[in-house]
């Protein structure tokens, strides 16, 4: 029992977000704590024989077994969903355990996916290599050419997968478009929101049908945990809720907790991250010795009227081509003191990749070149550091 207004289920969707991402889904023990309550317990204990009968036989609600019912994890999902807008979500253990448990929720047998190129590495592996095993076939399109997701539908088309913008090139997907063209065939539209995350993007208000989440990189923010989610209809989480519990990609209390301070901060943090990254990629595009800046908050990037529609800001990631090639690439990543060099993002701290020698590596030169990702490319992941202090530790490699 509380004063809390969020007790009232309509505050879910009449709160500002702001609001939300404090309070949303804090539901107090009999000791009235103030933060949310970290719950390590893998099993619940029951009053007598009939309640455990009950809760097993979904009779009554309540905690059975962490592996699919905890209360830190269900503030999370409540706080995550009503920040996506969305009705449902269910909390997984990674990103990636959240688009499996999405793919299998969804998909069976001789089901076929559309999905944008330039999505997250082990996003195209699963599909390609995993998915395929179970006979199900999956379409790369060009992420930014609408005419190419229709072109792509087959009659078994089931799911519509997009990561808007791309990694590392910041293409953008026309969500609303693309929205339109899979539901004219029947089919899903789920939306990776990992780079935008709600604080600047909300797909599902755009016509998307569920949005996935890495929570390991903007949700939690400072390079903590690893954790995922799925955002959407209970007629979509429901399916992907029965297999987390007989499967258990099932996310730890602990992580869901770190999570949930993490989202108490997202929208400042993102906010000032796409300010860093606007003032970088501006920086960057007036340098002799940059070829080009991919950056969707910057007038020259070719969809930046688009992305300005669709995102509250630009986002923490700016990508940009060297002269030189991989030799004048690797010299600014080595001369670096403050940028860490990593293949991750969605940090405090800036990051630094060379795609073309790490995360897009195992791919044949002839992709790597397909896909736009040249030698001379580099990814920052802007972090809360000074600008001023950043943009002196990348000119010391540009210049040197
Ligand atoms: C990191 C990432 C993932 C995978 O998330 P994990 O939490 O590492 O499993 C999926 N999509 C995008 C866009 C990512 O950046």
């Amino acid at each position: 029992m509380s004063n809390d207004i969020l007790d009232v289920p309509e505050a879910l969707t009449t709160l500002s977000p702001d609001t939300l991402a404090v309070r949303a889904g804090i539901e107090r023990s009999r000791f009235g704590e103030h933060s949310e309550a970290l719950y390590l317990t893998s099993s619940f204990v029951f009053e007598n024989a009939a309640q455990a009968a009950a809760r097993f036989g979904d009779k009554e609600e309540g905690n059975v077994y962490s592996r699919f019912t905890n209360p830190t994890v269900t503030t999370l999902q409540t706080r995550l969903a009503a920040l996506e807008g969305g009705e449902d979500c269910i909390a997984t253990s990674s990103g990636m355990a959240a688009i499996l448990s999405l793919a299998v929720a969804l998909l069976k047998a001789g089901d076929h996916i559309v999905a944008s190129s330039g999505l997250f590495g082990s996003t195209v592996q699963l599909f390609a290599n995993q998915l395929s095993k179970f006979a199900i076939d999956t379409t790369f399109v060009p992420a930014s050419d609408t005419a190419a997701y229709r072109a792509a539908v087959r009659p078994n088309t089931k799911l519509f997968f997009v990561e808007t913008p791309s990694n590392p090139l910041t293409e953008i997907v026309d969500i609303a478009a693309v929205a339109a063209i899979a539901h004219e065939a029947g089919a899903v539209l789920a939306v990776d929101n990992c780079f935008c995350s709600p604080a600047l993007q909300r797909p599902l208000e755009l016509g998307a049908d569920v949005v996935v989440h890495s929570a390991t990189k903007y949700l939690d923010g400072q390079g903590r945990v690893l954790g995922g989610a799925v955002v959407g209809p209970k007629s979509i989480t429901g399916e992907v809720f029965r297999f987390l519990r007989n499967a258990g990609p099932t996310l730890s209390p602990f992580n869901a907790w770190v999570i949930l301070k993490g989202l108490e901060t997202l929208r400042l943090r993102l906010e000032a991250q796409s300010d860093t990254a606007l003032k970088l990629a501006r920086w960057l595009e007036t340098q002799p010795e940059v070829e080009r800046v991919y950056y969707p908050g910057l007038p020259s990037h070719p969809q930046h009227e688009l992305a300005m529609r669709q995102q509250r800001r630009g986002g923490a990631v700016v990508s940009f081509e060297v002269k030189g090639g991989r030799e004048a690439a690797w010299r600014v990543v080595d001369a670096t003191r403050i940028v860490s060099i990593t293949g991750n993002l969605g940090d405090t701290k800036t990051t630094i990749t060379h795609p073309a020698s790490t995360t897009h590596g195992r791919i044949t030169p002839e992709a790597r070149a397909a896909a736009g990702i040249s030698e001379g490319l580099l990814r920052v992941a802007a972090g809360l550091e000074a600008v001023e202090d950043l943009q002196a530790d990348l000119a010391r490699g540009l210049q040197a």
